[in-house]
């Protein structure tokens, strides 16, 4: 049965496919959107929501900051629920060592304009009198920010709707190619263009994508007005972020707006059940624990977990895939898709609408990791 002709069919209502629906509903395009749970629910629903400039390359770079750009340009539409703060980042150095990347860092964002301050390790403690005494300092990026992602997704979906773009949740996509998007029931939804937009599980339906699940847990306290002001990461981060193979966590604190403090976070590869894996969650509470040695004494409400989509330049996978020419993709943003989301519906529906992109689309093109489909 064929149900509706679309100019856009979007697989996934996260936070990249809501972003999607609202960007290309936005330029006047017939779109539907297709979830089989409801809106928000994958990676999104588990995610921090840390808004966060990142320069593990200048392609990274690119990506996050015009995001986040674009998420400030938003902020006056954003309602309370989606609980947005510009808390700003501290980037937390243990020793010497650590501040020499400090140093790094913060010239790589002086040069490109992202206001950063070097913090040594008084002026640390003045700012977050909860760390432990004898860090050596810190990096603080006072323009990033934090949400509350779900909401945010919401957010974006209700706007695509108020466009016209309509929703189809609780339906589960079985097949997508040659401008058709087969759902489980039998339904068939036809659109000139087809947006993979299923997070970690966009591989089901697109095989051949490099695309791996990267798991995640966190845990969320009970209210601790004032404990903590800014998003805390160690600079060790990075090196967790970073590792492709072995099981990682890394001391990572958000304040929420509710005096919760969310406490993160692991990486690990392989492991394909929603579990908590109670030795991983052991080491990053004990790991959290040496940077913040009062979180100790807070009790929890929550811990679970989550599945970033990975690929294995750390770069997302945003344009037409080389196997079939209806498909779009708009998936692999791994940790920072909650970051990325808008840069992303932005680069994709100027690919689209043949206008030229804010910045190089070409780190991003599906074609670089497709290199059988390159020349097709
Ligand atoms: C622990 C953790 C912490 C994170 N912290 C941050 C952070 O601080 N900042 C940041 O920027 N990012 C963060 N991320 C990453 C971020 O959450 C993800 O990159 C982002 O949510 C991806 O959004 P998405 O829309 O691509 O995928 P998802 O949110 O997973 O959405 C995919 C959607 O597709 C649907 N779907 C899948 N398959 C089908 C199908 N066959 N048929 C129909 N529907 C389907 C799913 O139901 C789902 O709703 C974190 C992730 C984790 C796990």
């Amino acid at each position: 049965m064929n149900q509706g002709a679309y100019d856009v069919v979007i697989v996934g209502a996260g936070i990249v496919g809501a972003a999607c629906a609202d960007e290309f509903a936005r330029r006047g395009m017939r779109v539907a959107v297709a979830d089989r749970d409801c809106v928000g629910s994958g990676a999104t629903a588990a995610g921090m929501g840390h808004i966060v400039v990142m320069d593990d390359s200048d392609a990274q770079f690119a990506l996050t900051r015009y995001s986040q750009r674009l998420w400030q340009e938003l902020t006056p539409e954003l309602p309370g629920d989606v609980e947005y703060e510009p808390r700003g980042t501290i980037w937390v150095a243990v020793d010497e060592e650590e501040m020499a990347e400090v140093s790094r860092k913060q010239d790589y964002y002086r040069k490109r304009g992202v206001p950063a301050e070097v913090l040594d390790s008084r002026r640390l403690k003045e700012l977050e009198p909860n760390l432990r005494d004898g860090l050596a300092g810190g990096l603080l990026v006072p323009e990033d920010g934090v949400l509350y992602p779900p909401c945010a997704a919401r957010f974006l979906i209700e706007r695509a709707q108020s466009w016209g773009a309509e929703l189809r949740l609780g339906a589960a996509v079985v097949q997508i190619g040659e401008g058709r998007v087969r759902l489980a029931d039998g339904v068939e939804m036809t659109g000139e263009i087809i947006v993979n937009a299923a997070g970690a599980c966009a591989p089901d339906l697109t095989p051949g994508i490099d695309v791996k699940k990267r798991k995640g847990h966190l845990v969320i306290t009970e209210r601790y007005s004032g404990f903590l002001r800014h998003q805390l990461v160690e600079l060790g981060y990075l090196k967790s972020a970073r590792s492709v193979r072995s099981d990682s966590v890394a001391f990572n604190v958000q304040p929420r707006r509710t005096g919760q403090v969310l406490i993160g976070s692991s990486r690990q590869y392989g492991v394909e059940h929603k579990d908590v894996d109670h030795d991983i969650l052991a080491r990053m509470l004990r790991r959290a624990q040496e940077y913040m040695p009062a979180l100790g004494s807070m009790s929890a409400v929550r811990t679970w977990t989550g599945f970033r989509a990975a690929t294995p330049d750390k770069l997302p996978l945003i344009g037409p895939w080389p196997g079939d020419k209806s498909v779009f993709l708009a998936t692999g943003h791994e940790g920072l898709g909650i970051t990325t989301s808008l840069a992303t519906a932005r680069l994709l529906v100027d690919q689209i609408t043949g206008t030229k992109p804010a910045i190089p689309i070409e780190p991003y093109l599906p074609s670089r990791t497709a290199k059988e489909y390159a020349h097709a």
